[in-house]
């Protein structure tokens, strides 16, 4: 098991760890350039909390392929932490570089995974559907008709995994198709994660900003959303940014910040 802090570290701060999704929370959802300068506060969050110790380390759990939580994880300099990726698919382990199947995943799963991405290749690309790249154990679509998709390719692809016994959980978001093998999550990823570090949910914090993202609010004692989440999570949430996005990460970072120097009675810096 790794320890990522000393002992003696473990309790001069309220949290060891913030789990943060990506997208609407680190960067917008619709490709927009990345607001470095919130980044790089966050990245200084980050140097600090592995140097001195005085705050909790911020990682990743996204939904995005885990090429992309390892860039954002190195990106805000988390040296220490696993990230989540693919929807708790995978763990990206920053000491080593390596990244980690989850193990609950079987040949039998793979295989239910490469039907679907088939069927894609075989009927819905030429339906104008695109998949979107870079996944190993779960599918995700688009098309440009979000309505087509919504009426049309969502019953499709329900049908063809009830017929074929592939174990999808086939949900739809704003825009996307999303086909996530049903026994994994960002739960069953951050689950993983308190495995390996040995952080148990009430020494963690998490930030999200919709439904995939109540899974995390499951697994830690502390929850905050940035001002554009779902009313639906802010309704869970112990704190709502008055920013958006990685600005109100920031802002909500800071405020955890402070919580750890009023425990030990310090100005904060
Ligand atoms: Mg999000």
């Amino acid at each position: 098991m790794m320890h990522p802090r000393a002992e003696s570290d473990q309790n001069t701060t309220p949290f060891d760890a913030v789990v943060c999704d990506i997208d609407g929370c680190l960067c917008d959802e619709n490709g927009g350039a990345f607001d470095l300068t919130s980044l790089a506060q966050i990245r200084e969050h980050n140097e600090r909390a592995i140097s001195a110790g005085d705050r909790p380390i911020v990682t990743v759990c996204t939904g995005r392929p885990i090429g992309f939580a390892e860039a954002m994880t190195r990106l805000i300099g988390n040296t220490r932490l696993p990230a989540i990726g693919e929807m708790g698919v995978w763990l990206h382990h920053p000491h080593n570089a390596q990244s980690e199947l989850d193990p609950a995943i079987t040949t039998e799963h793979l295989e239910s995974v490469l039907g679907l991405e088939n069927h894609f290749h075989e009927v819905l690309r030429h339906e104008g559907v695109t998949m979107q790249p870079g996944k190993a154990a779960s599918v995700t679509l688009w098309h440009e008709d979000t309505e087509h998709l919504k009426l049309r390719v969502f019953p499709s692809v329900r049908e063809i995994c009830e017929a074929n016994g592939w174990p999808f959980r086939v949900s739809m978001s704003w825009y996307y198709i999303n086909c996530d093998l049903a026994h994994i999550s960002k739960a069953s990823g951050i689950a993983r994660f308190k495995e390996i570090t040995g952080f148990s949910s009430d020494r963690l914090a998490g930030i999200g900003d919709t439904t995939s993202d109540l899974a995390i609010r499951e697994q830690v004692s502390f929850f905050a959303c940035p001002a554009n989440a779902l009313d639906e999570v802010k309704d869970v949430a112990d704190y709502v940014a008055s920013k958006p996005e990685a600005e109100g990460v920031v802002e909500i970072l800071s405020m955890i910040s402070e919580m750890s120097a009023s425990d030990r009675g310090e100005e904060v810096h």
